[in-house]
């Protein structure tokens, strides 16, 4: 069937809006109408080849929207479901899987990277009958998609689907930062450096866990106000200002845990000196693969602190989404107020300019039409 898509070709170049052929699912897939799209950092940092994705792909992985067909064998979802992309899919048989950690799943990573299918094939051509590959299984700024019926999680009807599109990637990542790979209790001191989806989510998340203080760092100073309204205790501008000495006055010495959700090398190393002892730096925002922090880890020794790396906020994405689902209705999540906009999908290289300029203040969502 004919789709259009945002393909992204070369690195630094806009995305090209494209008519595409897709195929059929084959065994064991689905195919879905993408209704909402967020747009998130790592799609930033793949359209610059900070990370290692294969090319020419359809952009896009935070993605929600209904299942228009099955193919064979398949059983998880059916047509008319509500749907959210995921964009690790667990093979439930890898030893990372059996040890209860399915988004570092190795059985499916080669895939994941190469963005194909789960048989290392596309089902994506263009208009010159080449391969397109599929961005991280999901291909969210697509129309529709064909995708493992593993990389969707069919959600109540009742859950608006602009909103359960973040549950795809920054709501779970967040959430589960603060929950499982952080496990933050009540009263442990918290700072979160940059203010994207990913940190407002966290943000969200350590309010409900109890955090005290939960201090939010950002370059910029407009996105003070709603993190005030998600529940920050405390917001320092460190464009203005060396956050360290607040923070150690504020903490009485430290934080326990300081999340670094703006993928910068600079904020890395700011990060860094705001950890008590046995505090842990949790390294949320991917840093391009050409950079490295300087991070003195003799301290490591004498205090210590830890680095710990999270990805998709080390939880089981297809079990956690539906108790995220049942938080976001009961308004824990605060989904509205994380939303800041809505863009059509001719405006992606607009809302990517705006994402690299860092005007946004929160989660803009493609609506397709
Ligand atoms: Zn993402
Ligand atoms: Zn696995």
């Amino acid at each position: 069937m004919k789709i259009k898509g945002a393909v992204l070709r070369e690195v630094g170049k806009p995305y090209s809006f494209e008519d595409l052929e897709l195929d059929a699912p084959h065994e064991g897939e689905v195919l879905v109408k993408w209704l909402y799209t967020g747009y998130c950092h790592s799609d930033l940092s793949n359209l610059h080849g900070r990370t290692m994705m294969k090319l020419p792909l359809v952009a896009g992985h935070e993605a929600a929207g209904i299942v228009e067909a099955v193919g064979d064998r398949v059983t998880r979802v059916k047509k008319g479901d509500h749907v959210v992309g995921t964009w690790m899919i667990p093979c439930g048989e890898c030893p990372e899987c059996r040890k209860g950690f399915g988004n570092e799943c190795s059985g499916t990573f080669g895939p994941f990277v190469s963005g194909t299918m789960l048989d290392n094939t596309s089902r994506i051509k263009d208009a010159n009958g080449e391969t397109v590959l599929h961005g991280n299984f999901v291909s969210g700024y697509s129309d529709y998609t064909v995708i493992p019926e593993r990389g969707v999680v069919p959600i109540r009807k009742d859950m608006p689907l602009d909103q359960a599109c973040l549950l795809s990637c920054c709501v779970p990542t967040g959430w589960g930062t603060i929950t499982k790979a952080a496990n933050v209790q009540p009263m442990d001191r918290v700072a979160i450096w940059g203010l994207g989806g990913v940190g407002q989510n966290a943000l969200r998340a350590a309010k409900v866990r109890g955090a005290y203080p939960l201090i939010a760092v950002d370059l910029e100073e407009s996105r003070r106000e709603k993190a005030m309204a998600l529940g920050a205790s405390h917001f320092i501008c460190n464009a203005n200002q060396d956050p360290i000495p607040e923070i150690l006055d504020l903490t009485g010495g430290g934080c326990d845990f300081v999340l670094e959700c703006a993928g910068q090398v600079g904020a890395t190393e700011q990060a860094w000196w705001a950890l008590r002892p046995l505090g842990k730096l949790m390294m949320v925002g991917i840093i391009s693969q050409h950079e490295q922090p300087r991070v003195p880890l003799t301290f490591s020794v004498f205090h210590q602190k830890s680095v710990v790396g999270t990805l998709y906020g080390s939880v089981v994405v297809q079990d956690e989404i539906p108790k995220l689902v049942e938080q976001c209705m009961r308004g824990e999540l605060m989904l509205d107020t994380i939303i800041e906009g809505y863009f059509k999908l001719e405006e992606l290289n607009d809302i990517a300019d705006r994402m690299e300029a860092r005007q946004l203040s929160g989660r803009w969502v493609c609506r397709f039409d």
